[in-house]
């Protein structure tokens, strides 16, 4: 038995709480736009390209004609999105699909979101509206080999040269870099020791440039994440972001990112939990639905508690980012939560479908896998506990 025989539309809206009540009509055609296009265009395409490992350009192409690129952005065709939709677009988006969610995050959020938030009038002007058209794709590099939790503290240098700056380093796990014309690496300058942005276009053409794919990923398995190295790659002054010098500066768009990905887990874990209840109605052992047996029942009702409770801490971190009042703790406990729980959430899943919860037709283990790297990247699950707590007691654990 498969969901798809079932005959009815896989992922519905499960709203337990009615969440609804503090949508506007707009919210809501703006989220009904997206999850009809998780429904026709990614849950029935989607696993053929996960199984290969491959980009689904088929897909990704289409995100074009949904008006979300650039979330809050308004500048040069962004969507000009509230955060509310912002949230709404990446909980469907993870429902349906978490490379494609994870796709989109890293081009639209942390590639965009940095040239709206940290770029000049001019830099916005010359890279957001290809980017809004998916004319040319963002990639953002932050990660090393040797620098993953402890990000501030990256090796790679910009030496200033001539009319720009001469970048050497390595970048590890860098989301849609192979495919990317607009790859943002951050670096620290070798004289003053600030922190910068570098945007490198073309890096495919750019010399000194060498990107490879990481294969072997267990989870959000379409989208590609690389390794890069930068030998002696020059870099024009006009390209390093206006308004970036130190670490915390960019953090700025690390907050938002945890705020969409927040959402994402929330969608990913519902996603989940909604075909398996379809599928426990629908599948019979011993003469009945197995719904109706209550080590089921348990199953259900602590998925949906999991992601009642995943939806009304988003709703609510949704309000405080809506009136500026997000900070390093809410933004992190709303990750560290969402994450794990999505992890648990989808597990209970699986089980619920037994042998056929780890067939990849039925959509759940592949959303189960896309929560293992939801749990790791935006920070770790340790590293926004360690951000919660140096928020709760003013002590910093991490060092
Ligand atoms: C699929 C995927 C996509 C990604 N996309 C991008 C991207 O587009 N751009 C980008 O820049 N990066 C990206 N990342 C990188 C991601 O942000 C890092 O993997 C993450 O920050 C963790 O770094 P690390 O993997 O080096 O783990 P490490 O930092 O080596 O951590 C290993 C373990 O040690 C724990 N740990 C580390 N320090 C502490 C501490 N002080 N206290 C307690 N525990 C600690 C961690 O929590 C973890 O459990 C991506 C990662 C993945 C897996």
């Amino acid at each position: 038995m498969t969901l798809e025989k079932q005959g009815e539309t896989l992922i519905t809206g499960f709203d337990f709480y009615n969440c609804d009540m503090h949508f506007s009509d707009k919210q809501k055609a703006l989220r009904q736009e997206v999850r009809d296009f998780v429904e026709t265009e990614v849950t029935p395409n989607i696993n053929p390209y996960w199984e290969k490992a491959e980009f689904p350009w088929e897909i990704a192409r289409k995100i074009v004609n949904l008006p979300i690129i650039g979330g809050p952005l308004f500048e040069h065709g962004a969507a000009g999105l509230d955060f509310v939709e912002m949230g709404l677009v990446m909980y469907e988006l993870g429902k349906g699909d978490g490379s494609i969610s994870t796709f989109y995050g890293v081009h639209s959020g942390l590639a965009m979101g940095s040239i709206g938030m940290l770029g000049d009038e001019e830099q916005k002007a010359r890279w957001l509206p290809d980017m809004v058209k998916l004319e040319k794709i963002g990639a953002f590099a932050l990660t090393e080999p040797d620098v993953g939790s402890n990000a501030a503290q990256v090796k790679t240098t910009a030496r200033k040269s001539g009319d720009g700056f001469v970048l050497n380093g390595a970048k590890r796990w860098i989301g849609n870099a192979s495919i990317s014309d607009i790859l943002i690496i951050w670096a620290r300058d070798e004289d003053s020791g600030n922190f910068g942005g570098f945007v490198i276009e073309d890096p495919g053409g750019t010399e000194g440039v060498a990107i490879n794919d990481i294969w072997g990923k267990v989870g959000k398995r379409a989208v590609l994440n690389a390794d890069i190295t930068l030998d002696e790659v020059f870099v024009p002054k006009e390209n390093r972001l206006a308004h970036v010098n130190r670490f915390r500066d960019m953090a700025q768009v690390l907050g938002v990112g945890r705020y969409g990905v927040a959402w994402e887990a929330a969608g990913v874990a519902a996603g989940a939990f909604e075909l398996a209840l379809k599928y426990t109605k629908a599948r019979e052992q011993f003469g009945k639905p197995i719904a109706g047996f209550q080590l089921i029942q348990q199953k259900l009702v602590e998925m949906a508690t999991e992601v009642t409770l995943m939806q009304t801490l988003c709703l609510q971190l949704s309000h405080l980012i809506n009136r500026g009042l997000l900070n390093a703790g809410t933004a992190s406990m709303a990750k560290y939560n969402n994450a794990r729980k999505a992890r648990y959430v989808t597990q209970l899943a699986r089980e619920c479908l037994g042998g056929n919860g780890i067939i990849i037709e039925n959509h759940i283990a592949r959303l189960m896998l896309d929560a293992e790297i939801i749990y790791t990247y935006e920070g770790t699950n340790e590293v926004n506990l360690l951000l919660v707590g140096r928020e709760l007691t003013g002590l910093n654990a991490f060092v």
